[in-house]
């Protein structure tokens, strides 16, 4: 027997000592090793993700949802607790070694006009794709992390810990702070859609709000006074001219308008005093909250100087209260973060996917995610991983393949084996 042979041979026999339930999944076995298959109890997983997606969760109603994904968590042995901001927290002592962070959230953006869906928001199968709000995002990956990292059970190395996080869609990280700051985990892995791939970082995300006075009077002698809508008009047109900053991977920390409001509204014959709009800026590795808002400032500052008012800029302020009657306040300010390809944590999940013979691609996301919190606020080496196509999140009649959500789970026990032996097989 040469040496590869042996190396398969005690592979396998790990594999059925510390899993030995039957491989169910036949189907996905397209990019699989099949003799490295996690042993993924895939009927299981579908049915959990159709009552996850049932169960309606959008952002502080996660109760539910919350309920359903701590109940599957203790079925398959895991130590469940809900956190006072109704976090549900599930962790897998598999023995010494590091522990890994598998963030997810549980709340979904609501269906708008459930007229303009073919298929049933709440969830159906239809032609291997599971269709409903949230089936990519994120409750497919829910149930393939899951459902992969509990394939690990006998591993006999490390914690697992999976964090059902809220309010993710109003504002992202303070959840996943709130649960990592007690975890303290080694590693963390965002469960977003990635297609897969795995996401080395992310553009960060402010909310930054400019306010300008103006000095109201009759609007039929409007030189009396000063239009503060138009001295807004001033500032959108120079903050226009500012060159965003980029970055080589990530792209463009771009600033765009997202709304603007006049006070007093309606001004019925009046020349507005008060005008504040908001925008939204895309931030990049490195940037501080300074780094966004001085900019923005200088402009406010030479506009309002020159119409001889005054004008102030501040990052908005998230305010929500959970399920669970707490009230969060943060500030709207989601740090960018990003790894090289040769950091470990990248280079050992992409070993974990190779091993089992997933596609191991490196990538990063183009939205905001939950990374904010533990790679740039925390400083925890971070990666992200998740089936399903991002573009698909928040869409009508949202939906992810059945084959993805299958190679998603033992993508998730792939990387959290490597990263628990911490090895690169
Ligand atoms: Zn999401």
């Amino acid at each position: 027997m040469s040496p590869v042979h042996r190396l398969t041979v005690v592979i396998q026999v790990a594999r059925l000592r510390w899993a030995p339930g039957p491989l169910t999944d036949q189907r996905s076995d397209c990019e699989i090793d099949m003799s490295h298959t996690y042993p993924v109890d895939s009927q299981a997983m579908e049915a959990f993700l159709l009552r996850l997606i049932a169960a309606q969760s959008y952002s502080t109603e996660e109760q539910d949802a919350a309920a359903i994904l701590r109940d599957e968590l203790s079925r398959l042995d895991f130590e469940t607790t809900v956190d006072d901001w109704g976090n549900v927290v599930g962790t897998l002592r598999l023995g010494d070694g590091p522990t890994v962070l598998l963030d997810t959230h549980l709340d979904t953006v609501p269906v708008v006009d459930r007229t303009e869906w073919k298929h049933k928001p709440e969830g159906e199968v239809v032609g291997g794709r599971v269709f409903g709000r949230g089936s990519v995002d994120m409750k497919g990956p829910i149930a393939a992390c899951v459902h992969g990292a509990a394939a690990l059970r006998g591993l006999g190395a490390g914690t697992i810990v999976v964090n059902g996080g809220v309010a993710e869609e109003l504002v992202e990280g303070p959840a996943a702070v709130h649960v990592a700051r007690r975890v303290r985990p080694d590693f963390a892995i965002i469960c977003e859609p990635s297609r897969r791939r795995i996401a080395r970082g992310q553009r960060g995300r402010a909310e930054v709000v400019v306010e300008v006075a103006g000095k109201s009077c009759h609007s039929a002698y409007p030189a009396a006074g000063i239009n503060a809508v138009e001295v807004m008009a001033d500032v959108i047109t120079e903050l226009r001219r500012l060159a965003p900053p980029t970055d080589p991977v990530l792209g463009e920390g771009i600033l765009v308008l997202t709304d603007i409001l006049s006070a007093p509204h309606p001004g019925l014959s009046i020349v507005p005093e008060r005008c504040t709009a908001t925008f939204d800026r895309r931030t990049l590795a490195g940037e501080s909250e300074d780094d966004i808002v001085d900019p923005i400032r200088a402009v406010v500052d030479s506009v309002t100087a020159r119409w001889a008012t005054q004008g102030w800029v501040r990052i908005a302020d998230d305010d929500y209260t959970t399920y669970t009657g707490v009230r969060v306040t943060a500030p709207n300010f989601a740090p960018a973060w990003l790894f090289e390809e040769g950091e470990p944590i990248v280079e050992t999940a992409a070993a974990g996917l190779a091993s089992v013979g997933l596609d191991a691609r490196i990538d990063h996301y183009r939205f905001c995610t939950n990374g904010s919190g533990t790679a740039g606020a925390l400083g925890i080496p971070t990666i992200g991983f998740g089936p399903g196509d991002e573009d698909q999140a928040h869409t009508v009649d949202e939906s992810i393949a059945l084959d993805d959500l299958h190679l998603g789970a033992q993508g998730y026990a792939a990387i959290v084996e490597s990263l628990l032996k911490g090895d690169h097989r």
